[in-house]
């Protein structure tokens, strides 16, 4: 069996957890439901790292709260 991919930093590494494992994350509003949405952030085209020379947009996914639609803290 595969081990579940945890995301850390931004970083994905395989462990090999099972689910009990696992204690199932809350928000503080008791909802353990969560979306993933997507936070984007722009590099601009002056940037030294940005060889494009165009402003790129970067996806970054956070997951927030089903009910109360607060950002999921670690
Ligand atoms: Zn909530």
């Amino acid at each position: 069996m595969n081990g579940m991919n945890l995301h850390q930093n931004g970083s994905s590494k395989s462990v090999n957890v099972t689910l009990e494992d696992l204690e199932i994350v809350a928000c503080k509003c008791g909802s353990q439901l969560f979306e993933v949405k997507l936070k984007v952030g722009r590099l601009s085209q002056v940037h030294p790292k940005n060889k494009t020379g165009e402003p790129m947009l970067a996806d970054l996914p956070v997951k927030v709260c089903a009910e109360c639609g607060k950002e999921l803290e670690v």
